[in-house]
């Protein structure tokens, strides 16, 4: 798929699912699309997809609450577990007035993500730690209109790794799938620990796929407990 393929089916995807992107957003996905390809062959990035399945699983599926408004009047965004950076630099091309924060434990994958912002000039920022010990730093607790993670965790663990990082008022978006009512069910004691309440539950069909993927909004209500998260390696092996 040459470049013109690639963007053209960008602009034709966004345009099916409603979401505006500025002039610069389809060839900033082609070029992304060419770093990730070209990492891949050092580094065991994220799993080698076509260029067309790349655009669909990757760039199109992270941009679904942008046809949700979900990130309307947000000015900060958290990304957890971004690994080569999904959801969050889809979101950071789509929206560049959102400062967008991209954290993951795997340094290799920060360096890579730090050449992306650099190489597209995103409004973004690229952090190496565990979401655990990073939500201690009171730059980052409690801060953010918004947190994202997609394919980091089953929800009660990931309640812990990621609201924390949410101010009150503001909202974490999980990217889940058909499993997504027995994890809520399995979420309340973390979901009451750490002052959330769910919002929302919606899908956005991406063109041309019948994925069952679902986007579940989770409000903040008030300030993270101090005990959360807990130690590195709690919120997995013991999750609330
Ligand atoms: N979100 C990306 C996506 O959808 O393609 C990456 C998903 S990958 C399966 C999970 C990522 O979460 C990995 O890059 C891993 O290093 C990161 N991760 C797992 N636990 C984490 C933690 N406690 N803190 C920060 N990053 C974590």
């Amino acid at each position: 798929m040459n470049k013109t393929e690639l963007c053209g089916r960008v602009r034709r995807s966004a345009e099916a699912m409603g979401i505006a992107l500025p002039e610069a957003a389809p060839e900033q996905f082609y070029l992304y699309y060419q770093m990730i390809e070209e990492a891949n062959g050092r580094m065991n990035l994220t799993r080698v997809l076509e260029p067309e399945e790349a655009v669909d699983r990757h760039f199109m599926d992270s941009l679904a609450p942008l046809a949700l408004g979900w990130t309307d009047g947000a000015q900060t965004l958290c990304d957890v577990g971004t690994g080569a950076g999904f959801p969050g630099v889809p979101l950071a091309i789509a929206r560049p007035g959102l400062r967008v924060v991209l954290m993951d434990s795997l340094n290799k994958r920060v360096e890579f993500l730090k050449q992306v912002i650099g190489e597209l000039g995103l409004n973004a920022q690229a952090i190496h730690g565990r979401a655990e010990d990073l939500a201690r730093n009171a730059r980052l607790r409690d801060a953010f209109d918004l947190s994202t993670a997609r394919a980091v965790a089953a929800l009660p663990t990931l309640l812990e790794l990621s609201l924390p990082f949410v101010r009150p008022g503001g909202a974490m978006i999980c990217y889940k799938g058909p499993g997504l009512d027995e994890e809520m069910e399995r979420a309340q004691n973390a979901l009451n620990r750490l002052c959330g309440r769910v919002e929302a539950v919606r899908q956005v069909p991406i063109p041309g796929r019948d994925w069952d993927h679902r986007l579940l909004k989770i409000k903040k209500l008030s300030e993270t407990p101090r005990a959360y998260p807990r130690k590195s390696g709690d919120p997995n092996r013991k999750p609330l």
